[in-house]
């Protein structure tokens, strides 16, 4: 029985079942909130390590992640390969793009491993790898802890993923829990309290 992220998810109280409405506006019964797991370093080394023994890559020289939960995950890996690390930050540009800023992170020819937490649309992962074009660097592989686009995403080069997970997302006109009068729930707002 491999590593089984869901599980590990479930225990850190980062993974909820009930009815959420969700930053798109859209409904869903489940709800990942990832900082339940970068709050616990000890279950963050964990999930890290199960990464590396999952990935597919060699000679890796430097592993990269985008700001927030992204830059942990590449602290905690690096750290565990015995790498370096580099933080694709927003560039200070006013645009959305991203940059590998502050200091020169890298070596001519360094082979780069992009690691993120949890992918959705790709944008985050997409843009890291933007930020990479613009060093002498090697993209060496690609890796995320959760997959929720059921292997949708192109990003233009392959990927891998510790898990797919198969969050809904439903308009609230074909909710079934708001059919059933279910009470909603705001992630952010509430269950947030001292303790
Ligand atoms: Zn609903």
């Amino acid at each position: 029985m491999g590593f089984q992220l869901e599980r590990v998810l479930e225990e850190c109280g980062a993974l909820t079942q009930g009815h959420f409405l969700l930053s798109s506006g859209k409904h869903s019964d489940r709800y990942i909130e990832k900082f339940h797991l970068l709050r616990k370093p000890a279950v963050l080394e964990q999930v890290c390590r199960a990464m590396i023994e999952r990935m597919n890559a060699s000679s890796i020289d430097v592993v990269a992640g985008p700001t927030t939960g992204g830059i942990l995950i590449a602290a905690e890996i690096a750290r565990q390969m015995g790498v370096r690390a580099a933080y694709a930050e927003r560039a200070d540009d006013g645009s959305l793009q991203r940059a590998f800023r502050r200091v020169n992170y890298f070596e001519p020819e360094d082979r780069v491993l992009v690691v993120d937490d949890i992918m959705t649309t790709g944008g985050s992962v997409r843009e890291t790898i933007k930020a990479l074009e613009k060093h002498p660097v090697e993209l060496a592989a690609v890796m995320v802890m959760v997959d929720r686009s059921n292997g949708a995403i192109d990003l233009g080069t392959p990927y891998s993923a510790l898990a797919e997970m198969d969050v809904p997302a439903w308009d609230p006109r074909e909710c079934p829990l708001c059919a059933e009068k279910t009470p909603l729930i705001k992630p952010g707002t509430t269950n947030v309290g001292v303790g």
